[in-house]
């Protein structure tokens, strides 16, 4: 009853010329029912890939936003302006934004509150460092991440989150999680979600896995029941294998 989501992170690549030529490359094979593909680009090229996929399967979505709808916030990115374009999702608390730009869980409960209200379907990411995991606390980790991130929302609302499960020691170093731990955690998520708000919220929520996912381990992650789909970096640059990484969901 959940509709599988395969979301590429394109992160800090792609020029407009280059995402476009993405999108012919991939035209016509990832044109499949019963998942939602994502694309989140830059924020340079979202006006001309909204354009390039409308009336496509294919939505697109932002990597970050601000909270507040306008202001004085230099070189920030409001969710009116991702309105006005036609943006579908965004990405909340990449563990790149929380490392390198010191986002809090407050800043992505905010965010998070934000995209919501304004009709934005928010991808918010939690995850481990290796150090957390070494010293066993993943669970607690993750748990106060989720207790955060979906703090002060309505059962409603929280059924609209798509929570991205990422081990921050997975992401971008081809060592990707175990299919039996990816799905231990994810289990562990879904049951934090429930015992927070409710169960049904726990039932309809998207929970995907990201970290190191390619077209060669998709399927394991898939066959998962709790798994909802991925959250896919470097696989996802190139048509060829985002291709095969919807078509593993369909
Ligand atoms: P990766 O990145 O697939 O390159 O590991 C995942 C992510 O950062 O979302």
């Amino acid at each position: 009853m959940r509709t599988p989501v395969i979301a590429g992170n394109w992160k800090m690549y792609k020029t407009v010329d280059q995402a476009l030529d993405f999108l012919n490359t991939l035209r016509g094979r990832s044109e499949v029912n019963g998942v939602e593909q994502v694309l989140c680009a830059s924020f340079v090229s979202l006006p001309t890939l909204i354009q390039a996929t409308s009336g496509t399967e294919i939505s697109i979505g932002a990597q970050n936003l601000h909270w507040e709808e306008e202001g004085a916030f230099t070189g920030e990115v409001s969710p009116t302006m991702l309105n006005d374009i036609d943006v579908s999702y965004v990405i909340i608390g990449h563990s790149e934004r929380r490392t390198y730009f010191a986002e809090t869980d407050e800043a992505v409960n905010k965010k998070t509150k934000s995209a919501l209200g304004h009709d934005l379907i928010p991808i918010v990411c939690i995850g481990e460092t290796l150090e957390e995991k070494e010293a066993d606390r993943t669970q607690e980790t993750v748990r106060d991440q989720v207790a955060q991130a979906l703090d002060g929302l309505t059962s409603e609302e929280a059924t609209r989150v798509i929570l991205a499960y990422e081990p921050v020691w997975a992401i971008g170093t081809g060592k990707s999680a175990t299919a039996d731990d990816a799905d231990d955690v994810i289990r562990f998520i879904r049951k934090a979600v429930s015992d927070q708000l409710d169960p049904q919220v726990a039932r309809e929520m998207r929970i995907l896995y990201g970290g190191s996912v390619k077209p060669g381990n998709i399927d394991s992650f898939l066959e998962r029941q709790d798994i909802d789909g991925a959250l896919v970096g470097g696989a996802s640059l190139d048509p060829d294998s985002f291709a095969q990484l919807v078509n593993a969901a369909a």
